[in-house]
């Protein structure tokens, strides 16, 4: 495959790849451009709170304090959409000191950044995220939030992954003081 470097578009601030060719069954490969975002969300455990992680409720005696709804996973996926887009981030967006946005569902969070990857000319592609979480064991929850998360960005479930991992015991999130994710997004450039 040949790679003209006036299609190359590589930046320090987003990783491109521009395909553009035949494969060796015929079809043209359309030119496509990725980018990539991550992002990084925590929120402590408290008393008297619901536990909502990826738009999903878990059935457990703490949940996850915080000006909106505490939902560190789909905190953690906009901000990395909208830094794969190259947007301003969530706090940016939706400040903590709005009241507009006092217990708010982070899903309505995560529509409202889609809709500015989306008028910024690009679709979500794929997801990848890590929650570290001691507590709850989150193995059974893992395709209830990656199902959640893919009908909330219209992805296909097979692009969502959601692993979940203790910290071993270490710190403050191997105490279950709180609950974090990380996700990784990749978005595609639709004009
Ligand atoms: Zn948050």
């Amino acid at each position: 495959m040949i790679w003209p470097t006036a299609e190359r578009n590589v930046t320090a601030a987003a990783l491109s790849c521009e395909r553009r060719g035949q494969n060796s069954n015929g079809p043209a490969i359309v030119a496509t451009t990725f980018r990539v975002g991550v992002g990084y969300d925590i929120h402590r455990l408290a008393e008297d709170r619901r536990l909502v992680l990826g738009g999903v409720q878990i059935d457990f005696p703490l949940g996850l304090t915080g000006h909106s709804d505490g939902d560190a996973v789909l905190h953690a996926v906009t901000d990395a959409l909208l830094g794969a887009a190259g947007l301003p981030d969530i706090g940016d967006l939706f400040p903590d000191t709005d009241p507009a946005y006092q217990d708010i569902d982070s899903r309505k969070l995560l529509a409202a950044a889609i809709d500015k990857v989306t008028e910024a000319g690009y679709s979500p592609n794929n997801i990848d995220l890590i929650v570290h979480a001691e507590q709850p064991r989150l193995s059974q929850h893992k395709r209830a939030i990656a199902a959640s998360i893919a009908a909330l960005t219209g992805l296909d479930p097979s692009a969502v992954s959601v692993k979940a991992k203790t910290n071993e015991g270490l710190g403050p999130l191997g105490h279950a003081d709180g609950i974090a994710c990380t996700a990784i997004t990749t978005v595609v450039r639709d004009h």
